[in-house]
């Protein structure tokens, strides 16, 4: 029975189920399994030629603690990944001798962030129906986020949606994909004001104790536990059709908030032959500055061509230091509660010298990352394109690969015509939506615009009709 502590030590210990529902500890910390379940070989050894939905079930039942029989889990992720463009899920495509791309956007909003999402609704649903409950899921989003989670939410029974973008200030395939969707408890709430406004209203009306009881508040951002192992899947996936078992593949991650190549190092702690790990950033660099020189240390957030890693604090970078200090919560909280002050530290050389032997890391500016994008489109007559967000991971790959042994994979995050303006002004071409997504601007759309004011978005909720139980 797999059991959950927080990274900063001072929350209960807590099943599968409560970590599911809660999101973060109530001590502010993250959740961990307490100790590392694992993968007998043999087991890793049978999922080689499985598909992805079996992979997943087996990936994520023992993180689950008996909550989700394998069985169950296989249901869920066979409803959950149905509807991906490809019948591979996650397709790897080789780019040349040693380079493969593992395309994680073919799912319904065309970004690596459907994985998780489409699983964790489902989970929800059931542990929701199991006790009885309803839930508003109520969040920001700058682009990414909000569309996978509105998608996957959109249509399940005993919980509902309310998503704040700011108005004007998100593209127009990320707003659409939003927008677009038209089940009852999809509601889209467009705010006169920033990112940083919609996140404010988020956290106000979070932190209003009424409210959040009364509306049974909830949250699926990417500090959520089953997030993380969900993506665990892929590495595993890609890993085995690579012959991992026998070389140990190497991955290369473009990265924000630290979710999803830490999700690596969880498949190679699950028992994964795991090469190196590549933390690839682009200009907002915290994480590759942290592993060059041990000095955790904010930044303004500069906006790049790839939004999604525009981020100076990396949730999930916790994790990994609960790991690096050896599991001492108290450690912890001080070093994050330095961080909330004085936005930086510094860890001992013993400690950096441990981070580095679990991951590397690049940056990629701008300029590279354009040139990454119009190399590729050159090297391959005009048949690979690369979102920004991919471009930075590959121009990081190509800089390190001389130091890597063995294969490489590239997880490519978002498709190219999620961000059709970056992909062209690098190479010229304008990339086509999928067919799946091809009259996304015939849609109608459906939106409410509100001020900035957490009161108006809090009358707005109370307005909605009630859930049926
Ligand atoms: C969210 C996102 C990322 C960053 O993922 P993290 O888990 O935050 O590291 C990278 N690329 C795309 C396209 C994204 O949507």
């Amino acid at each position: 029975m797999t059991i959950y502590v927080s990274t900063r030590g001072r929350a209960g210990r807590r099943s599968f189920e409560e970590v599911l529902l809660a999101g973060l500890a109530e001590d502010g910390g993250l959740f961990l399994p307490e100790s590392w379940p694992r993968l007998p070989e043999a087991r890793l050894r049978a999922l080689d030629g499985a598909d992805y939905p079996t992979t997943t079930a087996a990936v994520t039942a023992p993180f689950t603690g008996g909550a989700f029989e394998e069985a169950e889990l296989l249901a869920l992720a066979r409803e959950a990944y149905e509807g991906f463009a490809h019948p591979a899920t996650a397709p790897l495509r080789q780019l040349d001798p040693t380079l493969w791309l593992l395309e994680l956007f073919h799912g319904p909003t065309l970004a690596f962030k459907d994985f998780a999402l489409q699983l964790l609704a489902r989970l929800f649903e059931r542990v929701l129906e199991r006790r009885g409950e309803t839930i508003t899921i109520l969040g920001a989003t700058s682009g990414d986020t909000g569309s996978a989670a509105i998608r996957a939410i959109a249509g399940r029974a005993r919980m509902r949606i309310v998503v704040l973008h700011p108005a004007g200030r998100v593209s127009e395939v990320q707003r659409r994909q939003m927008t677009t969707v038209a089940a009852a408890n999809v509601t889209n709430l467009a705010i006169e004001g920033t990112f940083d406004d919609c996140q404010e209203i988020v956290k106000k009306l979070f932190a209003d104790p009424d409210f959040r009881s009364e509306q049974k508040l909830a949250a699926i951002n990417s500090i959520n536990w089953a997030r993380i192992a969900a993506q665990a899947a892929y590495y595993v996936y890609a890993a085995l059709r690579l012959g991992g078992l026998e070389r140990p593949v190497s991955f290369c991650v473009p990265t924000g908030n630290f979710g999803d190549v830490y999700a690596g190092h969880v498949a190679r702690r699950l028992g994964l032959p795991v090469g190196r790990l590549v933390v690839a950033t682009n200009a907002n660099d915290i994480l590759a500055r942290f592993l060059a020189t041990g000095t955790y240390a904010a930044a303004t957030v500069v906006p790049t061509s790839s939004p999604s890693m525009d981020i100076q604090v990396a949730s999930n970078f916790e994790r990994l230091l609960f790991e690096l200090l050896e599991g001492e919560g108290a450690r912890v909280a001080e070093l994050m509660d330095r961080f909330a002050r004085e936005r930086c530290f510094t860890v001992s050389r013993a400690i950096h010298a441990r981070a580095r032997e679990l991951f590397e890391g690049g940056a990629a500016d701008e300029a590279a990352t354009r040139a990454e994008i119009a190399h590729w489109h050159g090297a391959t007559g005009g048949s690979v394109l690369l979102d920004p967000h991919t471009a930075v991971g590959a121009a990081v790959a190509r800089r390190l690969r001389p130091s890597l042994a063995g294969p490489l994979v590239l997880l490519a995050t978002a498709h190219p015509a999620k961000f059709p303006e970056a992909v062209e002004t690098a190479c010229g071409v304008r990339p086509p939506l999928p067919a799946h997504l091809a009259d996304l601007f015939e849609r109608p759309e459906r939106y409410t615009v509100l001020p900035a004011d957490p009161a108006a978005v809090r009358d707005a909720v109370r307005r909605l009709p009630p859930l049926p139980a």
